[in-house]
Order: structure tokens, then C-alpha cells, then sequence
């Protein structure tokens, strides 16, 4: 897996490691197809002040399902280009029981509290995926997230 950190600011460096296996938090693997660098990734990159760890940016992207965990159960098949929804749920409050994620309280943001996009893969829960329509470009799909 390879992956562009940001270990100090203005600083991004490359990293491979070895790639994370599926599970069933995390049961599709996307390749990463295109991440938009957006406002929030310009300002961690140049904050001098925050005590960054060593984090993937990129809060919006667009990929193609290279694998999937139960690929019987799952909505996605390899192949499929989706867009990524930042945002993983803790799966556990009251929120989550409801299905209502986008309400978790403890919910993380990739590139911002949470390893994010800038990297070749990434293993991720079905419910941040939507599926892309045919007519869709992928440079036109990136502009359909939001990051608040
Ligand atoms: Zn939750």
C-alpha cells in the first residue's frame, strides 16, 4: 500500500507498507482513482501550530472496488467506481443502532482524525460507498461530496 503522509507541516512524505487485510468493519477494498484536495486538506497542510501524527489527507475521492469481504452479501462487486462518504461511524451508539451514521457522535473523518484518501488503496465499510453512474465522470463525481 502506498500512501502520501504528512509528518510535519508543508511536509508530505511517501510511504509503502504492506497492505491491511479486510474485515468486517472494513469489507471492501477500493483503488483509489482521483482525490480532490480540498480546503481542509490546505489547511493541515499548512498548520504550523496543531500536533500532527504521521496522517494520510484527502477527504474526497473517487475509486473502483478492487475486493470485497462476503462478496455474496455485499452490495458492491469489483469493478463497481464508487464515491467515498469521509465519514466512518463508530457503529456502536445509539446513532449507529438506528442506522442514522452521519449522526454519530464519535464518528471519525478520513484526512481529518482518520487516515484519508491520498493513498493508492483503501479499506472501508460498504455504507461509505455510493455506486457511480455510467455518465458520471469521475472528475465530475469528486464534486458531489461535501465535507461540511
Ligand atoms: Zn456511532
Amino acid at each position: 500500500m502506498k500512501s502520501w503522509k504528512l509528518i510535519k507541516p508543508n511536509t508530505l512524505q511517501f510511504f509503502t507498507e504492506e497492505p491491511s487485510e479486510l474485515d468486517a468493519s472494513k469489507n471492501i477494498k477500493v483503488k483509489m482513482d482521483k482525490v480532490l484536495i480540498a480546503h481542509n486538506d490546505i489547511l493541515l497542510f499548512n498548520n504550523k501550530s496543531a500536533a500532527l501524527p504521521d496522517m494520510v489527507l484527502g477527504s474526497i475521492g473517487v475509486g473502483v472496488v478492487s475486493e470485497v469481504l462476503n462478496a455474496e452479501k455485499a452490495r458492491f462487486s469489483r469493478m463497481d467506481r464508487v464515491v467515498i462518504e469521509p465519514y466512518l461511524a463508530c457503529g456502536n451508539c445509539r446513532f449507529c443502532k438506528d442506522e442514522e451514521y452521519l449522526m454519530c457522535t464519535k464518528k471519525q473523518q478520513l484526512g481529518i482524525n482518520a487516515d484519508g484518501l491520498l493513498q493508492d488503496f483503501i479499506s472501508l465499510p460498504q455504507k461509505c460507498l455510493f455506486g457511480l453512474p455510467e455518465t458520471l465522470s469521475s472528475t465530475n463525481a469528486l464534486l458531489t461530496r461535501d465535507t461540511g
